[in-house]
């Protein structure tokens, strides 16, 4: 079902006793909440954060990454049935810097949705576009095949545990923000595409996130946007007002 979300990708931030203020911090702050509030702990304090806020029924714990494997010889890698049996029922994969720094291509990324879904998770799936290639005008090209390629194997019915994200690159920690206009021009765009593919039912179920440099100052604007259900949320989520203030534009 199409809902409003906002996720907080801590990225490789915070170590335990920073993740533990950090959530604390959170806990007083959003007691209720119009969206869905989601947080990506390192994988390593995943387990503690999850104990701390395992009766919150406002902020879900998710993961960053995990790999398409079930098990064996991936050496400082973890699985989705690892996750699962910490409680953590939501994975972020295709994250553009996972994209550049660890090589996920298409192939990759599309065995790793199909690894989360088999364990019952939801994916919140990233991808966006260069600077050079929206430069060149090759966005909705670039978007259009990173969801195609990763996405466009598995059945109608899957979609209910498919987030999308778009992440223009050149809008991730840069402090340049897609305009709210851009934004909703490219949601509009995958909506589409993934209505040419499925079905308007299909489509209009799916909760597409905006990312890119979203802060408290920007996100009612963006959120206000018809296709814009969410934000994957970076640099601002790893201060409490600063992502009370983002959730709270909902
Ligand atoms: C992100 O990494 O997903 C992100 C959107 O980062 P930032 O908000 O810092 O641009």
């Amino acid at each position: 079902m199409r809902k409003h979300i906002v996720a907080g990708n801590w990225k490789m931030n915070n170590d335990l006793a920073q993740t533990e203020t950090l959530i604390s911090e959170l806990k007083h702050q959003i007691k209720t909440s119009n969206a869905e509030v989601m947080i990506a702990p390192t994988a390593t304090n995943l387990w503690q954060a999850y104990q701390t806020l395992k009766d919150n029924t406002v902020i879900e714990v998710i993961a960053q990454n995990m790999h398409f494997a079930e098990n064996g010889a991936y050496t400082g890698e973890i699985s989705a049935s690892m996750l699962k049996s910490i409680g953590v029922n939501t994975v972020i994969l295709g994250h553009s810097e996972r994209r550049e720094y660890f090589n996920e291509t298409d192939d990759i990324l599309a065995k790793k949705v199909d690894a989360a879904l088999a364990n019952n998770m939801r994916v919140i799936f990233c991808f966006g576009e260069l600077l050079e290639d929206r430069k060149a005008g090759n966005e909705e090209t670039v978007v259009g095949n990173q969801i195609k390629n990763a996405l466009f194997h598995l059945k109608a019915w899957d979609f209910k545990n498919i987030v999308l994200a778009y992440e223009p690159v050149w809008a991730i920690g840069t402090g340049e923000t897609a305009s709210p206009e851009q934004a909703q021009d490219m949601h509009a765009f995958i909506r589409k595409t993934i209505a040419d593919q499925y079905g308007y039912e299909i489509a209009n179920d799916v909760s597409i996130l905006y990312g890119g440099s979203v802060k408290p100052g920007n996100a009612k604007e963006i959120f206000s946007k018809p296709d814009v259900d969410g934000g994957l949320i970076g640099g601002a989520s790893l201060n409490a007002e600063d992502f009370f203030a983002i959730v709270n534009a909902f």
